[in-house]
């Protein structure tokens, strides 16, 4: 309870902060100045991820100073603020997060003070999923080219009104061009695989827009949250599903571990089967986060290029 009123009163506070609007650092509780915006005019806009780091890169990057708060490769689902991203949310003169709770131990102080890019989304046009025995709304929604657009929409709008800039609106146009070409780009690079191969088995459910998008069946036996482990059970059926349908390949993703996968392949040969595990550097695939700035798949569309390339190179 006592955790839950400081988060309350960390939000109230960001609030207050957040509509000042100063852009300009300002002072701490101790009166220093602070790191975030020192010697910059430019508003502060503070994101959550790797993803809308780069969203509002493609939108705004000469204009703000972005502030990120879960460093990519770290997990979104599980990642818990510490006093310094408080901080960066403070600092914030607008603050985005994914939403749908997929910052799921950050949903208060979010709610309380931020914009959720997938604010306006149609509740039809989301998927569900099973964790924990209960349907929840499947957070995931960036593999979904078209909702990944409007989301792009929505950080569009908030930076139009933080900047009081319609130029954004030109560059949104162009970005959401170039997604458009992505889009291209994948729909002719799945042909390669036959549709009876078209199977993506991943360690955790991060991957049903992408499958909705190409006709593809994915099994992930861990689940919708990277917290939870794969059950015997789930372990069974799918290393019988791999067996059955001689799946190729199974995939590590960035910010999971990999030994899980390796468990997989373990169980398909003693059944008799034959499975390839692929991992490794520039081998796993990008779920929860892009890769970390200066790295190929740090922008969304190298990073979804990458997954792309790797699921049909392993499984044509
Ligand atoms: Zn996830």
């Amino acid at each position: 309870m006592k955790k839950f009123v400081s988060l309350l009163l960390a939000a109230m506070t960001l609030f207050v902060l957040g509509a000042c609007g100063s852009g300009t650092g300002g002072t701490d509780e101790n009166g220093n100045a602070e790191e975030t915006g020192s010697g910059s005019d430019k508003p502060t806009v503070t994101v959550t991820t790797s993803f809308l780091r780069d969203m509002v890169t493609q939108l705004a990057g000469d204009k703000v100073e972005i502030e990120q708060v879960i460093p990519a490769g770290e997990d979104p689902h599980l990642y818990v603020a510490t006093p310094d991203d408080l901080n960066k949310l403070e600092d914030g003169d607008l603050v985005l997060y994914h939403g749908l709770h997929f910052e799921g131990q950050m949903v208060d102080a979010l709610e309380n003070t931020g914009v959720a890019v997938s604010e306006e989304f149609n509740e039809d046009d989301l998927t569900t999923m099973e964790e924990d025995g209960s349907e929840v709304v499947d957070p995931h929604f960036w593999f979904d080219i078209d909702l990944y657009k409007q989301a792009v929409d929505e950080a569009t709008e908030e930076l139009i009104t933080l900047l009081d800039d319609e130029s954004i609106t030109e560059q949104a146009t162009e970005y959401k061009q170039e997604l458009d070409e992505l889009a291209e780009y994948n729909e002719e690079k799945i042909t390669e695989v036959s549709e009876e191969s078209r199977y993506l088995i991943t360690p955790h459910d991060a991957f049903n827009y992408f499958a909705q998008s190409y006709d593809m069946e994915v099994i992930a036996p861990q689940g919708v949250s990277t917290e939870s482990e794969a059950s015997n059970a789930d372990i069974s059926d799918t290393v019988d599903f791999i067996v059955d349908n001689e799946v190729k390949a199974v995939f590590a993703e960035s910010t999971t571990d990999p030994a899980r996968m390796e468990r997989l392949k373990e169980d398909v040969e003693a059944k008799g089967g034959e499975v390839e595990v692929i991992s490794g550097e520039g081998q796993e695939l990008f779920s929860d986060s892009l890769a970390p700035e200066g790295e190929d798949g740090d922008t969304y569309i190298d990073m979804y290029r990458h997954n792309m390339d790797l699921i049909v190179d392993n499984l044509k």
